[in-house]
């Protein structure tokens, strides 16, 4: 997960020295508000309500709530080991991945776990629960009204026009009868600037794809990948429906230097 390596970074950048442990121990009289309750938010509210901070998470939405997601946390061993709360999430591991890209196959087989899947609206209300177990408090405004002295913004990616491109996403949480066990990720399916994914998850199987914009024919794209899947006895799903989002998304020269 890019966000928990970020957050990762910000946590080594800002371990404490005596000097910030005092500052910690003064934020302790202060009020902190955080405005949205997913990962971004709960992870540093958790965090700082450890620490004893007065903190009030606001949210526009109730809590369970869903978005599209492929729900694979990677590298979990990496994972746990900098955000150890997170262990006790359900989900189910994955050892086995087949990789795409163009004419190259790759197929692979770890000791360790590469992913685990969950559901994101499980997964994120996990995490709000583990900051309000510490003394998080949880508002739902419409309009915020923070009251804290210090405010942290973790509304989500939200402003297309604030990001380098445009991307558009596919995706569906299929039941399955048959338990998959592999994680198939197919960089430039059908020549598109993206990918598309299977990610295994217990009696489902979340099928997705996402692509730079403008990306002509998404749909039949995203129908050829679950054909794609059905012919290499990968996934056999029924029906082909899905939600669809329009996604800010980094630079293309990013994704293509990683592609090539
Ligand atoms: C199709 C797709 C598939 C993905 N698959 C994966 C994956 O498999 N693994 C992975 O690690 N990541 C995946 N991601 C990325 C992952 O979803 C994001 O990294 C993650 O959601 C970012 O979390 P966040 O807390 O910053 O933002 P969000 O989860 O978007 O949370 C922001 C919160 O802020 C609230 N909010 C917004 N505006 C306001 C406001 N004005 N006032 C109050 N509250 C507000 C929202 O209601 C929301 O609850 C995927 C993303 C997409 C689009």
């Amino acid at each position: 997960m890019l966000l928990f390596l970020y957050i990762r970074q910000l946590r080594k950048k800002y371990e404490k020295t005596e000097k910030e442990k005092k500052v910690i121990c003064q934020g302790k009289n202060m009020k902190v508000s955080i405005l949205g309750a997913g990962p971004t938010g709960s992870t540093a509210a958790y965090y700082l309500a450890k620490e004893g901070i007065d903190v009030e998470l606001i949210d526009k939405r109730e809590f369970p709530r869903d978005k599209p997601c492929g729900g694979g946390l990677f590298n979990p061993p990496l994972f746990y080991k900098e955000f150890p709360h997170v262990k006790e999430i359900e989900g189910k591991y994955i050892y086995k991945a087949k990789f795409y890209c163009r004419k190259y196959f790759f197929d692979y087989e770890s000791k360790d776990p590469l992913m685990k899947t969950c559901f994101r609206k499980d997964f994120d209300h996990f995490l709000l629960k583990k900051a309000m177990k510490e003394g998080a408090k949880l508002l739902v405004q419409k309009k915020p009204e923070p009251e804290g002295d210090i405010v942290i913004n973790a509304n989500g990616a939200r402003r297309i026009k604030d990001y380098p491109e445009a991307g558009i996403c596919l995706v569906n949480d299929f039941r399955i009868e048959k338990e998959i066990d592999t994680v198939y990720i197919h960089y430039g399916f059908h020549g598109i600037k993206g990918y598309a994914w299977l990610y295994p998850k217990e009696g489902y199987a979340n099928i997705g794809i996402g692509a730079y914009l403008p990306q002509k024919s998404i749909k039949r794209i995203y129908e050829s990948y679950i054909d794609f899947l059905e012919e290499k006895d990968a996934a056999h799903v029924q029906g082909k429906s899905y939600s669809a989002k329009i996604i800010p998304f980094s630079s293309i020269k990013i994704f293509i230097l990683r592609t090539h």
